[in-house]
């Protein structure tokens, strides 16, 4: 059955409801954006230009691109015959916090889109959860509380979460469904965006009553899920759904590097009409989580003792740069480890450094060219020392991209260059490393390195671990400081967190959550 919503939608919305049933009309949209609110760099229009941004239908105009997310979610509601209106999608590189004449520009466009929807009975966004802009500290709450005002109070509002975000009481009380990614690197965001997809339909079609509880680990650290304990803390949250009254449960890593009243880890559980089960069992799960807090704390050697524990070790090793990962909003063109590797004079690769005039500088010199560089040290502070070097242009890329869980991500133009034993990537879009290919892409070969350094925390593990035989996270002095005792945080609202405080659910003072 077709409908006809002339009048109140715009022109791509019309062309939706042509294939759609009037029973349940779903709106999409997708604004992710992690913000470090320690960095100085801030994200402003230019952030969101190619390749972050389209104005509305990501999924049927870059399915395998920036839209591979709601395309997920479009392809469940189209099985169901349901009519889809889609909106923006953005997904900036994380940084420091948005302009507030860019935060409120592309949140104004997703509500003038809701508004010309009419009515709809399904609202499904994909949000970060750590967005900060200027004025907003708690921008996807200041989202869902505005959704809910256009949706009105009937309406099922679901969203899908990075984990590393902070969860708030007006992101609770204007969401119907709160569902984070469990998996640290994050690859199963299709898993979750159908579970999310199917309770929420379940919702709308009159089927589940979900309530939700909230349970403050009064944590703050890092938390990946390949390693044990992790890894069967996950299988404890898949355990826990076995009840059939549990509907879902996340854990919230929280988002260390962003200052915000909320910033923390919390658990996060939805059950059938039964908000006492709910608590219970977030409290179970938070209490489970809570146990493991000194053996989750990170475990990094500086980088002397990384160079000299690769030099120790057999085969392939991947030595990841954590603390200047230009996806936890660090400038991502610190050369210091780059340097260590290249002093060590073995077969070694290096990448990205985010540096647009050094890729310029090669374009200009050709394939082939010998250049003398100085690479790196340029966004602010924590960019440190730059790197003088002679070097070969060895590949050119006006369009490199890499492959993140299963979609392409562009960056930019980009220059494969040769110095000394070492093969470097440069690039001119700021992002961190997620697979091979943002090497192997140039016609670097990774099969006859010793060593590979790499610009991320954790997400390069799941393109990385195939080839690697070892892999070591580095400490640095870059944005991203892994001792979490020391961050200094003004807005967050308990500082009687872990590990600043040994036990501090021993304490009686329970901060509230905004
Ligand atoms: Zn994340």
């Amino acid at each position: 059955m077709t409908i006809s919503i002339s009048g109140r939608a715009n022109a791509a919305d019309r062309e939706d409801a042509m294939t759609g049933d009037a029973g349940t009309h779903v709106f999409l949209a997708q604004f992710c954006m992690e913000t470090n609110t320690f960095s100085d760099l801030m994200t402003g229009d230019e952030c969101f230009g190619e390749g972050t941004y389209i104005r509305s239908r990501a999924s049927l105009t870059d399915p395998t691109g920036l839209g591979y997310n709601l395309r997920i979610l479009r392809d469940l509601a189209e099985a169901d015959g349901l009519v889809v209106s889609e909106s923006v999608c953005a997904y900036p590189e994380p940084g420091g916090p948005i302009v507030r004449s860019s935060y409120e520009e592309i949140r104004d466009s997703i509500l003038a889109d809701l508004k010309l929807a009419g009515d709809v009975t399904m609202v499904l966004l994909v949000l970060h959860g750590a967005m900060v802009a200027e004025g907003y500290d708690d921008c996807e709450g200041d989202i869902l509380c505005r959704v809910r005002k256009i949706a009105g109070p009937d309406v099922t509002i679901g969203i899908v979460l990075d984990p590393h975000c902070h969860l708030t009481n007006a992101m609770v009380e204007n969401a119907n469904l709160i569902i984070a990614m469990r998996q640290y690197p994050h690859t199963d965001f299709a898993e979750r965006a159908k579970e999310l997809y199917r309770l929420c339909k379940a919702r709308a079609d009159g089927v589940i009553r979900p309530v939700t509880a909230v349970f403050d680990c009064r944590m703050v650290g890092l938390y990946p899920t390949t390693i044990e304990p992790m890894a069967g803390y996950v299988r404890a949250l898949e355990a826990s759904e076995a009840d059939d009254s549990v509907l879902s449960t996340s854990l919230i890593h929280g988002f260390p590097w962003g200052d915000t009243p909320d910033t923390g880890a919390c658990v996060i559980v939805t059950t059938q009409a039964d908000r006492s089960l709910a608590y219970r069992v977030a409290e179970r799960l938070g209490h489970q989580f809570y146990a493991m807090r000194d053996a989750l704390l990170p475990n990094m050697p500086a980088i002397a003792e990384a160079i000299h524990q690769a030099a120790e070790l057999d085969g392939l090793t991947i030595l990841a740069d954590a603390a200047d990962n230009s996806g936890g909003g660090a400038p991502g063109d610190r050369t210091d480890l780059l340097k260590a590797i290249m002093a060590t004079g073995a077969p070694s690769a290096f990448g990205t450094i985010f540096d647009p005039e050094a890729v310029d500088a090669c374009m200009e010199a050709g394939l082939e060219a010998q250049v003398k560089l100085r690479i790196g040290g340029k966004l602010g502070a924590s960019s440190g020392e730059g790197l003088e070097l002679d070097a070969t242009v060895m590949g050119l890329d006006l369009c490199h991209s890499q492959t993140v869980f299963g979609f392409t991500s562009p960056l930019g133009a980009s220059a494969w260059i040769r110095s000394g034993s070492t093969d470097i990537v440069l690039a001119s879009i700021r992002s961190q490393v997620f697979g091979p290919d943002a090497f192997t892409g140039l016609g670097i070969n990774l099969s006859n390195k010793r060593i590979v350094g790499v610009k991320s925390i954790e997400h390069f593990r799941a393109g990385f671990r195939q080839i690697a035989d070892h892999i070591i996270c580095v400490a640095s002095d870059g944005a991203l400081g892994m001792d979490f005792a020391q961050l200094r945080y003004v807005n967050k609202r308990d500082l009687q967190y872990h590990p600043r405080i040994r036990d501090p659910m021993a304490l009686d003072t329970l901060a509230p959550l905004s």
